[in-house]
């Protein structure tokens, strides 16, 4: 027999949708990635990005507390004593993503430790490939395989992760560490810009490194770059070296010249990666409409449609503007609400 629905991903997208699913009676099948030194060094292991993030300010419903015995009581013995000590400072990435998984498995979602390798939209039901080679069918899908940050493959940049480093101005750009102090930001896009004037309202300086004399930015963004007092931008620039040290963190960073200058070192408290996301559909090319970026093509506005009907798409792999964990939930759960009337209209 067939699934009614499976899901792909394991992100804050995935686990809304199999929530939801499961307390629509749909008996979700959910492939939540599998644990390899590949997915590792991608970003891309079970619970997503969010996992790869230490305290999260702006999840609604969790504010600063002391969430101990709350996590003690809602983890599984095993899961929980595998995490981290809890820091006292609300929940951390990884706590909000079990707690999330935890509340997916209590409403009976059934859940496989696998990647989806290959998938087959030709007939329904459609069938999924794990990398363990191992086939299943259903009648609808779910992909929230989420999306990656790029990042520039420095040493020193996955050592300073979460101590200075960050791929989310949005997300961690009010943590009291990179208050009124200079902060680095790489890249020369809409994206980049976006963040230097969003970091420029904590930092008291906001270095953007460009490798080129021009910005690629719209002409309107490069303007509130250069109009931004706050806001310096390091012109045919390259990062050599993010400069710290165990105690602090992120202290600097060291710039190589494209234009045959002297190495430069600005003193700086934060890193923020701009250099765009890498969204986790590689599988899917050529099986289902994606956008020029490689994201899942939502069809119809307000509904999470694809152009294979029966296929569902939620959160970063189909949304490359928001990329938040509560937009990312939020579509979770308006795919399951979309697969679920479309399988009662199809009587499935
Ligand atoms: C460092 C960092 C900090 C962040 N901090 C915040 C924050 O404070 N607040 C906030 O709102 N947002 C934050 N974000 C953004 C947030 O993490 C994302 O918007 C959100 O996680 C997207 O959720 P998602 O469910 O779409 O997918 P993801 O979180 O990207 O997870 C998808 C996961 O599905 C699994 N998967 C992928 N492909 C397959 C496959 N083929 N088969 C099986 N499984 C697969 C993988 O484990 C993958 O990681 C942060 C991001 C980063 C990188």
């Amino acid at each position: 027999m067939p699934e009614r629905v499976i899901i792909i991903g394991s992100g804050p997208a995935g686990w809304a949708a199999a929530i939801y699913a499961a307390r629509a009676a749909l008996e979700p099948l959910l492939f939540e990635g599998a644990i390899t030194e590949e997915n590792r060094l991608a970003g891309t292991l079970p619970l997503g990005q969010l996992a790869l993030s230490t305290e999260v300010e702006n999840y609604p419903g969790f504010p600063v507390g002391d969430l101990e015995a709350y996590l003690d009581s809602a983890i599984e013995k095993g899961r929980r004593s595998m995490m981290a000590p809890h820091n006292k400072e609300g929940a951390s990435g990884p706590e909000l993503l079990e707690l999330m998984r935890q509340q997916a498995a209590n409403f009976g979602t059934r859940i496989v430790t696998d990647d989806v390798t290959d998938v087959d939209f030709s007939g329904r039901p459609f069938r999924v490939t794990t990398s363990e080679g191992k086939q299943h069918e259903a009648q609808a899908l779910i992909v929230a395989t989420g999306a990656r940050a790029n990042y520039l493959g420095l040493p020193s940049e996955e050592k300073y992760k979460n101590q200075g480093v960050s791929a989310c101005a949005v997300c961690d750009g009010a943590l009291p560490r990179f208050r009124n102090r200079p902060l680095v930001v790489v890249g020369g896009g809409d994206s980049a810009v976006e963040e230097s004037d969003y970091l420029s309202k904590f930092a008291s300086v906001v270095y953007m490194v460009h490798r080129r004399d021009e910005l690629r930015a719209s002409k309107i963004m490069a303007k509130r770059a250069m109009d931004n007092p706050k806001i310096e931008i390091q012109w045919n620039r390259v990062v050599d070296e993010i400069l710290g040290n165990d105690q602090d963190g992120v202290t600097g960073v060291r710039l190589n010249s494209t234009a045959g200058e002297d190495p430069l070192e600005l003193e700086a408290s934060g890193f923020f990666l701009s250099i765009g996301h890498t969204p986790n559909t590689a599988f899917l090319e050529g099986k289902i409409e994606l956008t020029e970026k490689k994201y899942i093509k939502w069809t119809t506005p307000w509904r999470t449609y694809t152009s294979v009907e029966g296929v569902f798409a939620a959160g970063d792999a189909a949304d490359d503007y928001y990329r938040q964990a509560v937009t990312a939930a939020g579509t979770g759960c308006m795919a399951a609400l979309d697969a679920e009337r479309w399988l009662a209209a199809k009587g499935l």
